[in-house]
């Protein structure tokens, strides 16, 4: 029925790849109908955060649906809508951010969306007409929607769609003189700069200096440029802290998060801005204020989900699986580059990745190779492009930690 009816994401259907049929899912396995397991050494798309199916999110699921399952957030508000707000806004001050409100939306992709919308309007509003343009990286994702698409790496998988995409100027990370080139005749057109803060997921977990980032922040606002830190991935402890931005010591004006927010129970975005940005669509005029909003923001059982998920996070036992996840996962990736299995092995917190040797046309080929051998040996994998990564849930033990990677030098020998 699967074959009849449907149509996967980021699938060749004509490429016969296999698609795995799931009975369900527990900590950091994945159980398939088939009777086997995976060990998910992904977060299944980097969301499960504490793994799968955790008793205490699904109970706060449960709860919440037999109290209020949704409301609209036009002229309605719920506590879960609340608390949540009151966590991240928070957890972002504590971790070093000046923002002040919460936009709630529903993924990754529309909570990019909603940032470069208000950046674009902010200057609109304080009656500067002229920043239609955004800053962006090169090897970026921030998403498959228009906006999303725009800022992404111009030359990667949605290239067919750039006739069509708002205009966006890109500079290599680390290239301070391109920037500076660019805001030297552009300076007054931008809107914002848009960056995943000092690891490039999608992109293929490509790591930057923070020294560069600060500069390109400093420079950026310099100009009246507003700055988007996109924590949809980094977000959530994945690199070690709250948020990647903490490790940069910067305070970026907006920040967005999705993927981890609900320990991958329920789809969820939020857009955090500073109190400048709130301020400048405060009036008692309709043209200025956010006219945005999707059926499902801050839907009361994605928000209960997302607060259960928090509590468990900063728990010290969470807090010291992450330590460790990243000690093994540090010494890991150092030993597959000292085998030379591998090249460019890099850790960044609980994220690790390591390079294919080999040319692109190889790298498509044994694309498919690896997933399949991976899952023979009993390990979720989808390497981006000739990046073979691992981002686990913080449930795996230090065995399983040392499983993922075990599999991941089997592979590239
Ligand atoms: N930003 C980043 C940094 C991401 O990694 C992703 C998804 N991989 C997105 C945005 C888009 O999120 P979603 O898939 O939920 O739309």
């Amino acid at each position: 029925m699967d074959k009849l009816l449907l149509w996967h994401p980021y699938t060749q259907h004509g490429f016969g790849e296999r698609i795995i049929h799931v009975s369900s899912a527990s900590g950091a396995y994945i159980f398939l109908s088939d009777g086997g397991k995976l060990l998910d050494a992904i977060s299944s798309w980097w969301v499960n955060i504490h793994g799968h199916s955790h008793p205490v999110i699904a109970e706060a699921i449960a709860t919440q649906a037999k109290r209020l399952d949704h409301v609209m957030f036009a002229g309605f508000t719920h506590e879960p809508a609340v608390t949540l707000a009151s966590l991240l806004i928070g957890g972002a001050r504590d971790s070093g951010a000046g923002v002040s409100r919460v936009f709630y939306s529903d993924n990754g992709s529309t909570a990019v969306e909603v940032a470069l919308k208000l950046a674009y309007q902010f200057h609109i509003n304080g009656g500067e007409r002229r920043r239609s343009r955004f800053l962006a990286l090169r090897h970026a994702y921030h998403g498959d929607t228009f906006g999303a698409m725009a800022a992404g790496e111009p030359e990667g998988f949605h290239s067919v769609f750039r006739p069509l995409l708002p205009t966006v100027d890109f500079v290599n990370p680390g290239d301070l003189d391109a920037l500076r080139a660019l805001l030297r005749t552009r300076g007054g057109e931008y809107a914002a700069f848009i960056f995943e803060p000092l690891l490039q997921g999608a992109g293929g977990m490509r790591i930057y200096q923070k020294d560069f980032l600060k500069e390109a922040m400093d420079l950026c606002w310099a100009d009246g440029i507003l700055t988007i830190a996109d924590e949809v991935f980094t977000g959530f402890y994945r690199t070690g802290k709250r948020f990647a931005f903490e490790h940069a010591g910067i305070s970026p004006d907006m920040i967005v998060l999705s993927k981890g927010i609900t320990g991958g129970f329920m789809p969820l975005g939020a857009t955090l801005v500073s109190e400048d940005i709130y301020s400048a669509f405060y009036a008692e005029d309709m043209r200025l204020a956010f006219l945005h909003g999707h059926s499902y923001t801050a839907n009361p059982i994605a928000c209960a989900a997302a607060v259960a998920s928090w509590g468990l996070l900063e728990d010290a036992s969470c807090q010291q699986r992450i330590a460790k996840i990243s000690e093994i996962t540090a010494e890991r990736t150092t030993s597959l580059c000292d085998s030379g299995l591998g090249m460019n092995a890099r850790c960044f917190g609980t994220i690790g990745a390591v390079e294919l040797k080999g040319g692109p046309d190889y790298f498509s080929a044994a694309r498919r190779d690896i997933v399949d051998k991976a899952t023979e040996l009993g390990v979720l994998l989808r390497p981006l492009g000739k990046v073979i990564y691992a981002v686990p849930p913080f449930c795996v033990t230090d065995d399983e930690v040392n499983r993922i990677y075990d599999v991941m030098a089997e592979l590239l020998a």
